[in-house]
């Protein structure tokens, strides 16, 4: 892939992410580095990052992509769904049963992805 400045700004913006921004707020932060990137120059360039591998995107329920850097060690997400908030986790044995989960079945686990949608405990009542 071409690594044009606009690129290379966007790139920048996701690697320093650590709030699984969507592409409206990667939009946002670009412009304010240059502005002169267009939101479907933003639209277009998370794409081409995605299918090189280079990010991942996620789909929390909310109805926007939010991407992030690949990360280096897996981990599991926990969404607020009143503020959109994201909170990463890593858990050793939800990881050590889901390879149990797999080998039962007759596989080697080689991926997966876990989202937990939560409201705080101190929530009055739940959503829906
Ligand atoms: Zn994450």
């Amino acid at each position: 892939m071409r690594m044009t400045d606009q690129r290379r700004v966007i790139a920048r913006i996701i690697e320093a992410a650590t709030d699984h921004p969507d592409v409206e707020e990667l939009y946002r932060r670009a412009s304010e580095v240059d502005p002169r990137i267009s939101l479907s120059t933003v639209y277009r360039t998370v794409n081409l990052f995605e299918e090189a591998g280079l990010v991942t995107k996620h789909d929390f329920k909310d109805g926007r992509a939010r991407f992030e850097p690949i990360p280096e060690e897996h981990h599991d997400h926990l969404i607020d769904i009143r503020s959109g908030k994201v909170i990463e986790f890593r858990n050793e044995e939800i990881e050590a049963i889901q390879e149990l989960i797999a080998k039962r079945l007759g596989y080697r686990l080689i991926d997966h992805r876990l989202e937990l949608y939560a409201v705080p405990l101190d929530s009055k009542e739940p959503e829906r």
